[in-house]
């Protein structure tokens, strides 16, 4: 900052309490319900927001769990996934996506991602059954034993999922679509977690439908998987104390159902205003003349419906913006700094800075700006100005 330079404004990330202030009444009343019912445990509200998100995602069954990590990791205990499986996925995601392939054993496949949208890229997928490039070593000797695909809607856009369903349909894979970031996400007017076998949301606070703590839901359209995920999340038990299978204790709290349950009604008004902030950016960026000479606006998919959980640019001489970010009090964050495949934890899959070239340049390059309902055109115009003042 230069001297005598102030901060004129706070804009935070991410301001839960700016949302909290306009729900208080309804949350407070809901969450009293619980507590006077002392039903904490698959309360009645538990089954009614499985019905509200069945419903929502357009799926037959949704399932509540205690997280988005254990949703990933109660769907691949459904499908029966065990050591020495491989599970192919993107390396440029929340760790959780690849952490509950490795807690079964099982290996995960890193594919690069197409630089534009972010997400996992097809071609690469495809690429691992002719084992082409750093997928020859790679693949299990027998094909045969890769048993699923795990794309991520990462910030809130749809992965490509017509030639990802195709590649899975042609080597038998099973489609579990982390849709984390992603509720209400559309694809070619299909609500994700419907498109694939499963799909796998999280209600952590910072997600579109955040909860007031964790939380996470499975979403299925086989009847089978659904009665495999509800009994996995009790411990395998089905009647009580009886153990077809060893599975978790992994229930949805009734308290943060009641919560959710709530916010849910107020969802597509929050998914909306996010996008409106998206293209209120998108063209003052156009209109300060920095797209594309200094910033990458976030690429939408024609066809589809972004729900904006991040706004993710590519800017050039990112890490000394966001030290301006820093001292100008605006929230930012890189999502996600370290690709999977190059992690300390994953050392022993082989891979090396280099072959994940567009998820290792994307965690380079970008950086997420606010972008959450209850920004004030105040408040953008400010981060705006920020940017353009840093290029001057
Ligand atoms: C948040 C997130 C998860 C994990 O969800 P939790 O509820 O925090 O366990 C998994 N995958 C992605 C892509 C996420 O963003």
């Amino acid at each position: 900052m230069r001297k005598g330079e102030k901060i004129t404004m706070n804009v935070p990330l991410l301001d839960l309490k700016a949302q909290y202030t306009t729900i208080k009444d309804e949350v407070k009343q809901s969450v009293d319900t619980v507590l006077d019912s002392q039903h904490f445990i698959m309360g009645p509200q538990v089954k009614s927001l499985e019905e509200k998100i069945a419903k929502y995602t357009n799926c037959k069954h949704a399932i509540g769990v205690a997280s988005g990590s254990d949703a990933l990791l109660v769907a691949l205990m459904a499908i029966d996934i065990k050591p020495g499986d491989a599970i192919i996925t993107t390396p440029y995601t929340f760790f959780a996506t690849g952490g509950a392939i490795s807690r079964l054993g099982a290996i995960p496949i890193f594919v690069d991602i197409d630089p534009k949208t972010y997400n996992i890229d097809p071609n690469h997928i495809e690429a691992v059954f002719s084992k082409k490039g750093v997928y020859g070593s790679r693949v299990p000797s027998s094909g045969s034993r890769i048993k699923a695909v795990i794309p991520v809607h990462l910030y809130g856009q749809s992965a490509d999922m017509d030639p990802i369903i195709q590649i899975a349909q042609r080597h038998g894979l099973t489609v579990i679509e982390d849709c984390a970031q992603a509720i209400g996400t559309e694809y070619k007017g299909r609500r994700v977690g419907s498109i694939g076998h499963f799909g796998c949301f999280s209600f952590f606070p910072s997600k579109n439908l955040g909860g007031f703590g964790d939380g996470g839901m499975v979403t299925t359209n086989n009847d089978d998987y659904a009665e495999r995920v509800r009994v996995l999340r009790v411990h395998g038990s089905k009647p009580k104390y009886y153990h077809k299978l060893v599975g978790m204790n992994s229930r949805l709290d009734t308290l943060q159902a009641a919560i959710i349950e709530v916010k849910l009604r107020h969802l597509d008004k929050w998914s909306e205003a996010r996008k409106k902030n998206a293209n209120w950016y998108n063209s003052a960026f156009e209109k300060a003349g920095l797209v594309d000479r200094h910033l990458i606006t976030p690429y939408e998919v024609p066809g589809g419906r972004h729900i904006y959980n991040q706004y993710v640019v590519r800017a050039k001489n990112r890490d000394a913006l966001m030290a301006r970010f820093k001292e100008k009090g605006i929230g930012t964050e890189i999502y996600y700094p370290v690709p999977l495949h190059i992690q300390e934890c994953f050392t022993d899959l082989g891979y090396k800075a280099g072959d994940m070239p567009h998820s290792e340049a994307a965690a380079k390059e970008t950086m997420a700006l606010p972008i959450y309902p209850e920004l004030t055109t105040e408040q953008k115009q400010y981060v705006v100005d920020t940017i353009k003042e840093f290029y001057k």
